[in-house]
């Protein structure tokens, strides 16, 4: 049944995504979805959005896809694959958004390339993203939220909308299955987005500064 809603031969829809979509929407992924309930009512609520969600663990994997068949959803396909080797089925810029949601936090320092926000991943993701691609990371863990900036600032992507306690902000927001779990145990939840930025934006970034009395005059508020 759950052959529906998985992609058995990923490498070959490599480039060509949205054709197994038969739309041109952009392309969202998750990866490590675990058992689905954030990326199924992410995709029940964005239609006019394709997504595609990774998890290397079957058991969750097959709760996932039981999710998703219930719903009967167009836009949402699921991948038995390991984030490791994404450059494989994704083309340089064909995805435009990924999710990464309460991803395993590796604790030892000699394990942290293993976490999923660890550089050598965000140079997968910097591959196939598209030009101002983002990404958009929730964990309750506060060392991995910390890791994750620090590793994220020094690939020079632009981090926005830092949120240090998503549940007491306001912002809406779909909860994981482990998002319910830490949240109920007392964890706080931590969020952020973080945008690639192309060649074009990073220029425009590094400008020389302005002399000391324009600053001066632009912290006075005199200029725009
Ligand atoms: N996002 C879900 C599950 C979080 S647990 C939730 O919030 O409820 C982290 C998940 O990431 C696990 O299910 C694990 O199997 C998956 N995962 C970890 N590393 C992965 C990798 N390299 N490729 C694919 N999935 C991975």
């Amino acid at each position: 049944n759950c052959a529906l809603v998985l992609v058995a031969d990923p490498e070959n829809h490599k480039g060509n995504w949205r054709a197994l979509f038969k739309n041109s929407n952009p392309l969202h992924l998750e990866i490590g979805c675990g058992k689905g309930r954030f990326i199924v009512e992410t995709a029940r609520r964005n239609p006019d959005i394709n997504y595609v969600a990774i998890e290397r663990e079957q058991g969750a994997l097959v709760m996932a896809t039981e999710k998703a068949m219930a719903l009967e959803l167009p836009n949402l396909q699921f991948l038995d694959f390991d984030a490791a080797g994404l450059t494989e089925i994704f083309a340089d810029g064909e995805v435009d958004r990924i999710y990464l949601n309460f991803s395993d936090p590796w604790p030892p320092n000699r394990q942290r390339k293993r976490r999923l926000t660890h550089a050598n991943f965000l140079a997968l993701y910097d591959c196939i993203l598209s030009k101002n691609g983002q990404v958009h990371f929730k964990t309750d863990n506060q060392h991995l939220f910390e890791f994750t900036l620090e590793e994220m600032c020094g690939y020079g992507w632009l981090i926005q909308n830092i949120c240090l306690d998503l549940h007491n902000s306001g912002l809406d927001n779909i909860m994981t299955e482990y998002e319910e779990k830490f949240s109920k145990e007392g964890f706080r939840i931590y969020r952020l987005e973080a945008c690639r930025r192309d060649e074009d934006t990073l220029k425009r970034a590094h400008t020389p500064p302005r002399t000391a009395e324009q600053l001066a005059r632009k912290a006075r508020g005199s200029v725009a």
